[in-house]
């Protein structure tokens, strides 16, 4: 892993997201080397040569946060890296911008798929709210293994949700991306639902920069179901989705669970005969 540092004039992007006015990424790069990974295409903006997931750049920016601009927005770490990959158990880079942020008094939501943010729980507490999301796209560590090798543990993931419960702080599951016919969601409710407020659901939504790599990854780990992929992406791909969103709409209301699919935006994204 090439570890190196980028000087930025500010950590906020405005967000288009619903319900978050700004995002902050600590970092460039993602050493959890998801195999799915969306945001292969923030390397177009370094210079590395290095392929995405071998390097990691630590963004540092002179400025502080401003209270007057964040006091009571709602903020979002991350969208393009994991602020709490491993390399942050040193560089504490998140854990300063987090100070900040209680400082700042700004409203909170962290995605990860790192134990490391348990870390931070004391200042979590100072937020005036926060909610901590863990993602998984298995149940099975041998599968978490293949598509997230450099992730935490589905036991740490779990463990980490069990902590932040247990210490009175909002947690969220997010189940994506669904891989067809692997995903197993249910499973993930099941060993989720005693520390999960809210789940949300999101589909494998391949975009052309990354599917062939995702149909070679398919191809190799599990050849049975390649056609199925192949059928999805190449002409069935709204209605399988469709359908997929109603079972697990129908079994979330049946058993009470906190979340619903809508995976409209898969719809929007992808054209094709079906439309
Ligand atoms: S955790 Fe997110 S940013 Fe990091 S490699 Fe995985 S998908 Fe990409």
């Amino acid at each position: 892993m090439i570890v190196g540092e980028v000087n930025i004039k500010t950590y906020l992007s405005k967000s288009k997201l619903p319900g978050v006015d700004y995002t902050i990424n600590p970092y460039v790069g993602c050493p959890h080397k998801c195999v799915y990974c969306y945001a292969e295409y923030m390397k177009k903006f370094t210079a590395h040569p290095e392929p995405w997931g071998e390097f990691l750049d630590v963004r540092r920016c002179p400025v502080p946060l401003r209270p007057y601009m964040l006091f009571h927005t709602h903020v979002m770490l991350s969208s393009v890296t994991d602020a709490y990959n491993p390399y942050e158990k040193d560089f504490r880079l998140t854990r300063k911008l987090m100070e900040q942020l209680v400082f700042c008094q700004a409203h909170v939501r962290v995605l990860t798929k790192s134990p490391l943010i348990v870390r931070d729980m004391d200042l979590f507490k100072k937020l005036p709210s926060f909610e901590g999301a863990l993602s998984f796209s298995s149940s099975k560590e041998s599968f978490r293994q293949l598509a997230e090798p450099g992730a935490g543990t589905v036991e740490e993931k779990i463990n980490a949700l069990k902590t932040l419960k247990e210490n009175g702080l909002s947690t969220a599951v997010v189940i994506a991306p669904i891989f067809p016919q692997i995903t197993d969601w249910k499973e993930i409710i099941r060993l989720t639902r005693p520390y999960t407020d809210r789940y949300h659901f999101d589909a494998l939504n391949m975009r052309p920069a990354y599917q062939k790599r995702v149909m070679q990854f398919i191809a190799r780990h599990f050849p049975h179901v390649l056609g199925l992929y192949a059928s999805i992406y190449e002409k069935e791909y709204i209605s399988y989705w469709r359908h997929l969103q109603q079972e697990i709409n129908d079994f979330c209301t049946q058993n009470h669970i906190p979340g619903q699919a809508d995976f409209k935006h898969v719809f929007s994204a992808r054209r094709t005969p079906e439309e």
